[in-house]
C-alpha cells in the first residue's frame, strides 16, 4: 500500500522540534519562511504579501554577504527599523543572518532567530555567538560542506548551550552550471538519519531562477524536508538581489498549498498532542479537496467526450469497478463505507460536469 510503502521513507523517531516564536520545525506542518533576499525601503509592503500569502514566517537580511564588494551590502541597521515594523504588523517572527558576533549582539532581542548563510558556515566566532545568543539558530550548508562539516559546525551552536538548531540545505557546487548551484536532496532523508534537528530546503538559492523554484520547493517535501525558505517579491524584476531567483507572491501561495497537501501524504505522522493532530486532519482534507477538484476535472473532460459522440449513459459496471478497487486500498474503512463515500464523489463529479454544460460550458471549467 501506498501509505506503508512510503512511511519508513519520511518517519523518524527523534525529531527535535525547534520552535520560533508560535512557528514550529520538526513537527507535521511544513512552515515556509519568505521574504525578498534583502530588506529594501518597500520592505513593510513586501513583508504583507508574504503574510497574505500564507508564510508562516519572514526573511528579512538586512545585512548581505554579497560575493562582490561593490554590489548592494543591504539596508543595515537603517532595515532594522523596516523589520521591526513588518514583525509588528504582521505578527510574523523574522529570520535575520548576522555576519558577525557584533551583529549578533545588536540584533539579539529584536529578531525572533538567525540564519547563518552558506558563506559564514566555517566563520567558528559568528557560530559561537549565535549560540550563545539563545535564539533559533537556521544553518546554511556551506557551497562545498560535507555532511560531516555541516554537522560539525551546527555542533558549535549546540555546544554553547543552544539545543534550537535548523539546517537548511541551499544547493552545492558542481560541475553543472545551468542552475546556481545543485539542489541535494538526499541530504534531507541522509540527515534524518543522522540527527535530530529539524532540516529545512532553501530551493532559490539552489535554482538561481524562479520558473525552477516551484519544482525545487515540492521535491523537498516530497523527500520529508522540514520547510522551506523561498525568496519572493511582489515585483521580482525590481529586486535589489537575486532578482532572476525571486518568485511572486501567488506562485509562493501556491508552493505553499502544494507543500500542505503533499506533507500528510507522504510522511509519517507526528503529531504529539491533540491541536496537531487536528493539524494534520485539516491538511489531509486539503488533500482531499485537492484530489476531488482533480478528479472533477478528469471526469467533466471525459463526460465532454461522451457528450459529442451522443453516450451520455453511465457506465455502472465501471463505477462498481472503481469503487471495488479503491475499498481493495483502504482496509481501514468497511467496503460498505467506502461505496458510500465513493459513491457520493462519482455522482458529485458526474453532476458538476452535467451542471457546467447546462450553463453552455464546454470549454472545461471544472479542470482541476
Ligand atoms: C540568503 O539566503 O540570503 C543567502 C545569502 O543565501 P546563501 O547563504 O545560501 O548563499
Ligand atoms: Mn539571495
Amino acid at each position: 500500500m501506498l501509505t506503508d510503502l512510503l512511511k519508513p521513507i519520511t518517519s523518524s523517531p527523534a525529531r527535535r522540534r525547534v520552535t520560533v516564536a508560535d512557528v514550529v520545525f520538526g513537527g507535521p506542518a511544513v512552515p515556509v519562511i519568505a521574504g525578498p533576499c534583502a530588506v529594501e525601503p518597500g520592505y513593510v509592503g513586501h513583508a504583507l504579501a508574504m503574510h497574505q500569502a500564507g508564510a508562516s514566517m519572514l526573511r528579512a537580511s538586512i545585512f548581505k554577504p554579497r560575493t562582490r564588494p561593490d554590489a548592494f551590502q543591504g539596508m543595515g541597521e537603517e532595515g532594522l527599523a523596516l523589520v521591526e515594523k513588518a514583525r509588528a504588523l504582521t505578527g510574523k517572527p523574522v529570520l535575520v543572518e548576522p555576519l558577525s558576533a557584533e551583529h549578533v549582539e545588536m540584533l539579539t532581542g529584536r529578531v525572533d532567530a538567525f540564519m547563518i548563510g552558506a558563506r559564514s558556515m566555517q566563520n567558528t566566532p559568528l557560530l559561537r555567538a549565535a549560540g550563545r545568543s539563545g535564539l533559533p539558530v537556521v544553518l546554511k550548508r556551506g557551497m562545498a560542506a560535507t555532511y560531516d562539516e555541516w554537522l560539525a559546525a551546527a555542533e558549535y551552536v549546540l555546544a554553547e548551550g543552544n539545543p534550537q538548531v535548523i539546517l537548511c540545505e541551499r544547493g552545492i557546487r558542481t560541475f553543472e552550471t545551468a542552475t546556481r548551484n545543485t539542489l541535494d536532496v538526499s541530504a534531507v532523508p541522509v540527515l534524518r538519519e543522522r540527527t535530530p534537528l529539524p532540516v529545512i530546503v532553501d530551493p532559490s538559492h539552489a535554482a538561481g531562477r524562479a520558473d525552477w523554484v516551484p519544482a525545487l520547493a515540492l521535491a523537498a517535501v516530497a523527500a520529508g524536508a522540514d520547510g522551506l525558505l523561498i525568496e519572493s517579491h511582489p515585483v521580482p524584476s525590481e529586486s535589489w538581489s537575486d532578482a532572476a531567483q525571486a518568485i511572486t507572491p501567488e506562485t509562493l501561495e501556491a508552493i505553499i498549498a502544494g507543500a500542505a497537501v503533499l506533507a500528510p501524504m507522504l510522511r509519517g505522522h507526528q503529531a504529539t498532542e491533540l491541536a496537531e493532530h487536528r493539524q494534520i486532519i485539516d491538511s489531509l482534507d486539503l488533500a482531499l479537496g485537492a484530489v476531488l477538484q482533480s478528479r472533477a476535472g478528469a471526469v467533466d473532460a471525459v463526460q465532454r467526450d461522451k457528450r459529442r459522440s451522443g453516450l451520455t449513459v453511465r457506465d455502472r459496471s465501471r463505477e462498481q469497478e472503481v469503487i471495488a478497487h479503491v475499498a481493495s486500498r483502504v482496509p481501514r474503512l468497511s467496503a460498505e463505507a467506502v461505496g458510500r463515500v465513493m459513491t457520493a464523489v462519482i455522482d458529485g463529479c458526474v453532476e458538476a460536469s452535467e451542471r457546467a454544460a447546462a450553463a453552455g460550458d464546454e470549454s472545461g471549467t471544472v479542470s482541476g
